[in-house]
């Protein structure tokens, strides 16, 4: 008799100021690859980021929602300030989830990829790409887009479009 599988539980780590659709996007990816999804969110001071850290985790409970619904998979929603492998230590991650978007964002995930697996061999990081059409979204640029007036309907989930609305109207 062979021993019943232990659940798969992956990591996704990031700053997530604010979460978009091409993060949602890789969201839904990993929910149909594992048992667990807990998105990482990185307090990131010296990132200065323009939501606080408990604005990005309320707005990420809130769009994921859904997808918990739909998918039957866990997710869960974890601040961390502390190294990356040791948080996927502390959440039980075998795998840690990045997203890959133009040859840009390749020479830095190389590099972690390699620090991490200095760190712990144990644990793998997979890379996912998104849908096309987000490929090109960067929570950096839509935060300019927003604070120029512009509109970041096609780039955010509709809370996070108001959110960012909210925060330079003010
Ligand atoms: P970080 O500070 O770790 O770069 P981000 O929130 O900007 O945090 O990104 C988290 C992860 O999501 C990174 O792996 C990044 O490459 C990925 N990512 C961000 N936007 C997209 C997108 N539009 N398509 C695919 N992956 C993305």
């Amino acid at each position: 008799m062979t021993a019943p599988r232990k659940p798969r539980i992956a990591l996704y780590p990031g700053t997530f100021d604010p979460v978009t659709l091409g993060h949602l996007d890789i969201f839904r990816r990993a929910c149909n690859l594992f048992d667990r999804l807990v998105i990482g969110v990185a307090i990131n001071r010296d990132k200065g980021p323009l939501f606080t850290l408990e604005e990005r985790v309320a707005m990420i409970r809130e769009v994921t929602a859904p997808l918990c619904t739909a998918t039957g998979t866990t997710i869960d929603v974890h601040p961390f300030e502390n190294l990356l492998i040791e948080c996927a230590h502390d959440v039980g991650a075998d795998v840690i989830i990045r997203g890959l978007r133009a040859v840009s964002d390749f020479e830095y995930e190389f590099q972690m990829v390699g620090m991490n697996r200095a760190l712990d061999p144990r644990i793998e990081t997979v890379f996912l790409m998104a849908d096309a059409q987000y490929q090109a979204i960067a929570s950096r640029l839509v935060k300019e887009i927003a604070r120029l007036g512009g509109d970041v309907g096609r780039f955010v989930p509709e809370p996070v479009a108001a959110a960012l609305k909210a925060k330079f109207s003010g």
